[in-house]
């Protein structure tokens, strides 16, 4: 324990939410281990260190602003990103190792989230250890393989992008919920992800029961270790502290305590993606009609003026909110999924979502936008079955259906029911199996590098 204590790991963590919270689960699961932690971080959207007392933050400017986020241009914001983050988390290193040697202890490995590939280059050149953090599902890191498989054999993935047809090396994935890989700039990003290889390997927030096949063929093909040691929230039990960029509001947990078991449908798109004002009001109009009772994140920004958007809905919808919802800028996810009145999730699938939910046993309508919720939805719908898959029309008809099917239908209760299965099975991976193991080979290696 003592010969630990003096490895220190440097964690680097870019600010978007759905980042920053599983990079201080790791911090705090791989603290409990012996290991003292530096936290590297934008110096805006920044985590609180007064929630993590025993850890070093490290706010550095990674040359990106909260106005570059709400431009909610993701590819030119991790471009940007990579550009400008290399030489201040350069120097911050340069720096990490020289204070390391006066404390008498040593950078036993950086540990960066895999969206800034350009650390690769830094860790090698400062002869740093090093691990990438994958806060995606394995299965979505695949798709970047196949990809770039396809294109060197002249595949133009702009012809298939709206295409219902399996991709044959990815099914049930259908070319249409692979990420958008239309785009030269995104083309670039996924090589240079895929370029990289950490000397350690890579850490994947994700279990083995969920995804064996997606890890076992990354393996084969990435040819390092990979660490499937998630759900990271649930991993790090001990950390319960909020590492949320807008202020939870408490208050709907006390609302959820009113409401019956399994009858609330909890309805939250994440941290960026975002229903326009129009989709807003059949949403509104589905959830009214569908006689059902709703915890509804509105984050602040989505429209200019909620109370007056409220306002302007027609009577019926506005007396069905009051009497059956509940509207919050931000909810404690955590503790609204774990809450046995919530029956049922409708989500952007954000991988943290979708593990969050998959953790607490709640079935999930899903509405993919980006990225690689798309892939998550349809392993939500097609491989686990506990998602509903709708036709995405965003007209209130078609909302009050898929909220019934979900929250009244017999197709609801059979998706609950193997939710609660996966949830068991997860718990186990967590306690005594996959994820425990694979949290100690970690450990393990890192020790055996700087021995
Ligand atoms: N979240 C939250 N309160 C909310 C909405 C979201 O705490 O009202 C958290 C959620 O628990 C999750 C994260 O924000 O950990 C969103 O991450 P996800 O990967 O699901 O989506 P992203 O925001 O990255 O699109």
């Amino acid at each position: 324990m003592m010969e630990i204590q003096r490895h220190r790991l440097v964690l680097i963590t870019p600010p978007f939410q759905g980042h920053l919270t599983p990079m201080l689960h790791l911090a705090t699961v791989l603290h409990s281990k012996g290991f003292s932690i530096t936290v590297a971080h934008a110096h805006f959207n920044s985590p609180d260190p007064s929630n993590h007392p025993n850890f070093c933050f490290l706010p550095l400017f990674y040359g990106l602003s909260d106005t570059h986020i709400s431009s909610k241009n993701v590819v030119d914001i991790t471009a940007t990103l990579n550009t400008r983050c290399v030489s201040p988390i350069k120097e911050a290193l340069i720096d990490q190792i020289e204070k390391a040697n006066i404390n008498h202890e040593k950078i036993a490995c950086v540990i960066y989230d895999g969206l800034m590939y350009s650390i690769d280059s830094v860790a090698r050149e400062l002869k740093l250890p090093n691990i990438v953090l994958r806060t995606t599902s394995a299965t979505n890191f695949l798709t970047y393989h196949t990809f770039l498989q396809r294109q060197s054999s002249g595949w133009l993935p702009l012809q298939d992008s709206m295409s219902l047809d399996l991709v044959p090396e990815l099914e049930p994935l259908r070319f249409k919920d692979l990420p958008m890989f239309n785009s030269c700039d995104i083309q670039k990003q996924i090589a240079k992800t895929v370029a990289v290889r950490p000397s350690l390997g890579v850490i994947c927030n994700t279990v083995n029961c969920l995804e064996e096949e997606s890890l076992y063929r990354l393996h084969q093909v990435y040819k390092v270790s990979f660490f499937p040691i998630g759900p990271l929230h649930m991993i790090a039990e001990e950390d319960s502290s909020s590492s949320s960029f807008v202020e939870e509001d408490y208050s709907c947990i006390g609302w959820l305590k009113k409401q019956p078991k399994q009858s609330v449908l909890y309805v939250s798109l994440g941290s960026i993606a975002s229903w326009e004002e129009k989709e807003l009001t059949e949403v509104a109009c589905g959830l009214a009609n569908s006689k059902q009772k709703f915890l509804w994140v509105i984050r602040p920004g989505t429209i200019s003026d909620v109370s007056e958007w409220l306002e302007s809905l027609c009577k019926d919808v506005r007396v069905a909110i009051a009497e059956r919802g509940c509207i919050v800028k931000w909810a404690p996810q955590g503790e609204v999924l774990a809450d046995e009145a919530v029956g049922g999730f409708w989500s952007h699938c954000g991988w943290n979502s979708t593990l969050e939910s998959l953790c607490e046993g709640v079935p999930m309508m899903c509405q993919p936008h980006f990225g690689d919720q798309r892939v998550n939805a349809r392993l939500l719908s097609h491989v686990w079955k506990v998602g509903l898959e709708w036709s995405n029309v965003m007209e209130r008809n078609e909302i009050e259906v898929a909220v019934r099917r979900l929250m009244v239908n017999s197709e609801g209760k059979e998706m609950r029911q193997k939710a609660l299965k996966l949830k068991n099975e997860i718990k186990i991976a967590v306690k005594d199996g996959s994820s425990y193991d694979a949290l100690n080979r970690l450990v393990k290696s890192i020790l055996s590098m700087n021995l």
